[in-house]
């Protein structure tokens, strides 16, 4: 793929996509004909000079690839990304039973695709429900707030990401983005995944293509029970020999271990047996709500409401006074906030957004770090402390999950008012008036308030005093790390355990969950070959 940038067009161009990849075209000398095809990789507005501008990145794919190579220095603004080459070994001892992989999260869902696309029919637990179940649970829950603890945002067919926005962005860069982008394809996610550097699919559109890769997985002999939590290990001499689960014991010597975040009875399990887990940083915080035209405002100046350009994303940090960062996480453009608690008696936010990402609000974490520290590096209290805040939320909200929530501008006050004006509150349950702030230690409070503050000089829209803040949001990212060998991905001191993903602490979204997966499989492929029939 060859990526052709700096494009700049005025706002009044008719077409501006169309010419765009015109352009994209006569800067690489390429006719049309030649094109397999040109799609818009990035598009922003440049305003720093009065009249605002739209700069777009066009992505092309030649009929004859190729070709793409030599026309990498075509011009300063081109520049081409080799497609990469998977090399998955396989070793040539067979298992002796099938590989099992705990949770169907995008970790556990990519890692046993890879597994079974190469002939080892791997076991799939996961805890919660097939997603059709799951999807009306959450409705369920929604409309009565009666919680199923196995079958919410967090738990169930697909995983956390489920009911997400569905981002694929990532920072990692690895090669093996491209086998998961792939898979995701194969199974009917939107073409422009391929080229758009900020990938998204959408809740309504990611819940056909995890059906769909289950699909696969299953048609090539691999098996998932839903419905089925493991529940202990049995171990020999350092290596795993044996499992225990909700349904009864499963002989197994080799297990992809991919949770997620929440699996806090998992954790405790793990903890229990002695097993290396360690806490990592995670950040708490709330959820904020603006209007979507008021962050298309802030970010495209006099260009917003202009057709052509996407709703608008942000991404802010702020480091604050005792070392903290604050910083927004997750933006869900035209997106709603989601009521994501796995246990009884807690509130937790969250955010998603369906393809179109067309409802009026916005919402984003805005959360504040903390670490071992803060913790005594101790794995319960991270989890506990969780658990503390999640309480104090319900109990905040005033009970059967609603939960509370604040205008900005009068928590920068203290004040404990929702002053509603014309942002109204999306999260599902229903909210009630509450001084955030008293849910958290005091240095967190204060550390988001400055950190807000901070945000309201880098965009406007964060000056707009009736934006709602929601909360509370506690599941950032795990509160722990189950230690691995660098090289063969294996548990410190448990020969075929492979801790993988987030919630063994290996990865911080879909994307970088699905790749670890991927290389979880990989390198337990390396070692065994498929067990024998
Ligand atoms: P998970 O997705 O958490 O999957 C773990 C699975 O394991 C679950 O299905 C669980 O039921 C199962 N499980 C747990 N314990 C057991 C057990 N003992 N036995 C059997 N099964 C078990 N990330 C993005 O990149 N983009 C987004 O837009 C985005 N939006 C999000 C929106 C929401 C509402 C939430 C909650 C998360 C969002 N995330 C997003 C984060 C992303 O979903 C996670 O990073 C990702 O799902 C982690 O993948 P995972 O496979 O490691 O774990």
């Amino acid at each position: 793929m060859l990526l052709v940038r700096n494009i700049r067009l005025p706002l009044t161009c008719p077409d501006p996509d169309a010419e765009a990849a015109a352009k994209a075209l006569a800067i690489l000398r390429v006719p049309a004909r030649r094109a397999a095809h040109c799609g818009v990789a990035k598009l922003s507005v440049d305003a720093r000079h009065g009249t605002p501008v739209l700069v777009y990145t066009i992505a092309v794919t030649l009929k004859d690839e190729g070709e793409e190579s030599a026309l990498a220095g075509a011009s300063p603004c081109v520049c081409y990304t080799q497609p990469p080459k998977f090399d998955f070994t396989t070793g040539k001892t067979p298992l002796t039973h099938r590989p099992v992989v705990v949770g169907l999260g995008p970790a556990g869902l990519f890692a046993a695709l890879l597994l079974a696309r190469r002939g080892y029919r791997p076991l799939v637990l996961e805890r919660g429900p097939a997603l059709d179940e799951r999807i009306r649970a959450v409705e369920h829950f929604e409309k009565t707030g009666t919680l199923d603890p196995n079958a919410n945002i967090q738990f169930g067919e697909g995983g956390a990401g489920t009911f997400s926005d569905g981002k694929l962005t990532t920072r990692v860069g690895d090669p093996l983005c491209a086998f998961v982008t792939g898979a995701f394809l194969d199974h009917g996610a939107p073409a422009d995944i391929a080229w758009r550097q900020k990938p998204h699919v959408g809740t309504d559109l990611l819940r056909g293509v995890i059906r769909s890769i289950r699909g696969e997985i299953e048609a090539l002999g691999g098996e998932v029970r839903f419905n089925t939590a493991l529940t202990g290990l049995h171990t020999r001499n350092g290596a795993l020999t044996g499992i225990e689960t909700t349904a009864g014991p499963v002989p197994c010597e080799q297990m992809i271990l991919a949770v997620g975040h929440s699996a806090r009875d998992t954790f405790a399990m793990l903890h229990g047996l002695g097993l290396p887990l360690e806490c990592k940083p995670f950040s708490v915080g709330f959820r904020a709500e603006h209007l979507q035209t008021e962050i298309d405002k802030s970010l495209y100046h006099g260009a917003a409401g202009h057709p052509a350009l996407p709703k608008g994303e942000y991404q802010l940090s702020q480091h604050v006074s005792g070392g903290r960062c604050v910083y927004t996480f997750c933006m869900c453009p035209g997106g709603t906030v989601c009521a994501a608690a796995s246990e009884a008696g807690g509130v937790v936010t969250n955010g998603m957004s369906l393809h179109a990402r067309d409802g009026r609000n916005a919402n984003a974490a805005v959360v504040v770090s903390v670490d071992g520290s803060d913790f005594d590096n101790d794995p319960a209290k991270a989890v506990a402390f969780q658990r503390r805040l999640e309480q104090a939320a319900y109990r905040a909200g005033g009970g059967n999950y609603l939960a509370p929530a604040e205008t900005i501008g009068s928590f920068l006050a203290g004040r404990g008012a929702l002053e509603l004006g014309a942002v109204q509150p999306t999260y599902p349950r229903g909210v009630t008036p509450c001084d955030l702030g008293s849910l958290l230690p005091d240095d967190l409070s204060g550390a988001l308030r400055e950190g807000l503050t901070a945000f309201g000089r880098k965009l406007a829209a964060y000056r707009t005093p009736d934006a709602v803040l929601t909360g509370l949001e506690t599941r950032t990212s795990s509160p722990v790390r189950l230690l691995r060998d660098k090289e063969d991905l294996q548990c410190t001191g448990l020969a075929g355990l492979y801790p993988c993903g987030e919630g063994a602490g290996y990865a911080g979204g879909i994307m970088t969950a699905a790749v670890d997966g991927v290389r979880c499989a990989a390198e337990l492929m390396k070692n065994w070959g498929p067990m024998a029939d």
